[in-house]
């Protein structure tokens, strides 16, 4: 009862991803409709139910714009796991502040880059110029599409790709 399921705003804007009992409790309370199954049926006493895969709520759920929670997964994530300085898929990744701390470097999507271990040993708490060093490009926050914020449940559920594109 806890698989994931893509919950759509009444506008088919995505809006989370909850868990199958939650659904289904939009379901049975007629807040929802269900957009598409494919998972075969849960059985109850009395009856035999699709199981959710995508559904979508009756209402209009006002939000603001989504962000991107500023993590080292998401930042590494964001630089699609290379090295921004010499552009290696490392297997052991760190996260390098761009302007050192000690120099008043934030913590922020901006100042934050994925850095294999040898880069970040060779930088070693300067800044660009003083290393000599230069990012394959400007880091900045990611936009939150729903493909980038969702699209970590993709390998299992493909059949969301086409809810998701364009959002
Ligand atoms: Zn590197």
């Amino acid at each position: 009862m806890n698989e994931p399921v893509l919950l759509l705003n009444a506008n088919y804007a995505p809006l989370n991803v909850c868990t199958t009992r939650r659904a289904l409790g939009l379901l049975m309370g007629g807040k929802a409709e269900m957009l598409l199954n494919g998972r075969g049926f849960i059985r109850t006493i009395r009856q035999k139910i699709p199981r959710p895969s995508v559904v979508r709520l009756d209402y209009m759920v006002k939000r603001p714009r989504p962000h991107v929670r500023l993590t080292k997964r998401e930042v590494f994530r964001r630089d699609d796991y290379r090295c921004q300085y010499c552009g290696v898929r490392a297997h052991r990744l760190t996260l390098d502040h761009v302007i050192p701390r000690h120099q008043g470097g934030e913590y922020s999507w901006d100042n934050l880059v994925t850095a294999c271990e040898e880069c970040n040993l060779k930088k070693g708490g300067r800044n660009l110029s003083t290393a000599h060093m230069k990012l394959l490009r400007v880091p900045e926050e990611p936009i939150a599409s729903a493909l980038y914020l969702y699209g970590t449940h993709l390998p299992e559920n493909q059949d969301w790709h086409s809810f998701l594109e364009g959002w």
